[in-house]
């Protein structure tokens, strides 16, 4: 019998999003929610990314509450005393040179307007630059900009009157998936290569930026070669684009760094930001050097709810239970057990074909066999929907729908990480 919420939902909602799971939450604490129906489950997931430090941590909550009682919105046509000192902690938390915010209300937003600023530079250093690049396989948001740079067709097909055009992809640094048997290093100078000879046959002052995820979330927890990040870094310099990381789903700790492109010490010239920060109240926005920043002239730029007080009481709170818990130490000696413990399963389970990923941002790559490397998507979705059966949330993703995404919050227990474990594996040993 589906619950009344649902059959609310299927009359009267626009029916757009991907297939969900039927299940109505209507609480939860810390790593787990509560349906309607009073069953608990053991989130895998953090709402894609975005519960780092778990549902309702009492600190962000106490701190939303405090910001409620007092004023909840100004617009941007005043100065509010909350966003301002979340801006002074953005430049402490982000790598060097970074020390200038706007504050969005989502992802898609935070992106659309980090190109906005890539393309007001280019224009005023002179340059057309009216061609973005992207690399295939990423994703970016689902807006026209946004939408025309997530470089997956199955997101883009019969929208083609409505992608933003003049967006060039380079090859994804998706290692699992070579087929000339490189090593991983030589396997990133290619893919870098192969985008530099793409920039070199546009005209020079052409491109404005290039966008890339420090690690692809949606497209199946695709880590590149360590290489790979600094020579794009170098690439984009000697082209004179702008580099903009996209950490919106990497950022806040997920990958054991405060943001993931400090793995690689690399620092971009606008890094963007959402999810996990507004610890589940929607913000977003991105981060630039006082230079890029001043391309920006009054009035160039605007939304009504961005800078919302609220959401940058909770972003504040959300930093502080990140500091105060060493929550990126925590993310990565977490997220190095279960790599281990999966790999562990790996070698029992010929449909594991690869574990990947850094802290507690982990994909796991289900193949029909490790010599053909086949997706086995029906396998990955039926292996989700049952452990949805068992109590526990996990994402699906990749570019071909086969990649279990465990990305749960940072505040998890250990030993609800080994029960979740102990429970894929047998989930595994029934397949
Ligand atoms: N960028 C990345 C890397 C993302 O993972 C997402 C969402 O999953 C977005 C942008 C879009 O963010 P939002 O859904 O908040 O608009």
């Amino acid at each position: 019998m589906p619950s009344k919420h649902i059959e609310l939902d299927y009359q009267y909602s626009v029916q757009c999003f991907p297939k969900r799971q039927d299940i109505v939450i209507t609480g939860s604490n810390g790593s787990k929610l509560i349906d309607d129906s009073g069953n608990e489950y053991l989130d895998l997931f953090s709402g894609i990314s975005v519960n780092n430090v778990g549902n309702n941590h009492p600190d962000v909550v106490k701190a939303i509450k405090n910001q409620v009682d007092r004023y909840m919105h100004v617009s941007n046509y005043y100065f509010n005393d909350v966003s301002p000192k979340l801006a002074e902690k953005m430049a402490h938390i982000t790598p060097n040179n970074l020390t200038r915010t706007y504050f969005s209300n989502s992802g898609t937003e935070a992106v659309d307007g980090a190109v906005k600023l890539a393309k007001k530079h280019s224009s005023i250093n002179n340059k057309s630059g009216h061609l973005l690049f992207s690399l295939e396989g990423s994703f970016h948001g689902r807006l026209s900009l946004t939408l025309g740079l997530t470089g997956q067709k199955k997101y883009r097909k019969l929208f083609d009157n409505y992608v933003y055009p003049g967006i060039i992809y380079g090859p994804a640094p998706y290692f699992y998936r070579d087929t000339e048997n490189l090593d991983e290093i030589d396997f990133g100078k290619k893919c870098a290569e192969n985008l530099d000879k793409l920039m070199s046959e546009c005209n020079e002052g052409d491109i404005s930026a290039l966008i890339i995820e420090p690690i692809f979330g949606e497209g199946g927890i695709i880590v590149p070669p360590d290489n790979y990040i600094p020579l794009l870094q170098r690439i984009c310099r000697s082209h004179d684009v702008l580099l903009i990381i996209d950490e919106v789903q990497t950022g806040i700790a997920r990958t054991g760094k405060m943001f993931c492109c400090e793995h690689w010490n690399v620092t971009p010239d606008i890094m963007t930001f959402a999810k996990g920060i507004g610890g589940g109240l929607p913000i977003g926005g991105f981060i630039t050097s006082d230079e890029i920043a001043s391309s920006f002239e009054e009035g160039d730029h605007f939304s009504t709810f961005g800078s919302n007080p609220v959401s940058c009481a909770s972003s504040l709170a959300v930093i502080d239970v990140v500091e105060k818990n060493n929550l990126s130490e925590r993310s990565e000696k977490l997220g190095n057990h279960v790599i281990r413990r999966l790999n562990e399963l790996s070698q029992k389970h010929s449909l594991i074909g690869d574990v990947r990923g850094k802290g507690l941002m982990i994909g796991i790559e289900l193949v029909t066999d490790t010599v053909s490397k086949n997706p086995a998507s029906q396998e990955a979705l039926l292996l989700k929907n049952k452990m949805l059966s068992n109590g526990f949330l996990i994402g699906l993703g990749g570019i071909f729908g086969n990649v279990l995404r465990f990305q749960p919050p940072l505040t998890i227990s250990m030993a609800d990480l080994d029960f979740a474990l102990d429970s894929f594996g047998n989930l595994l040993d029934d397949l």
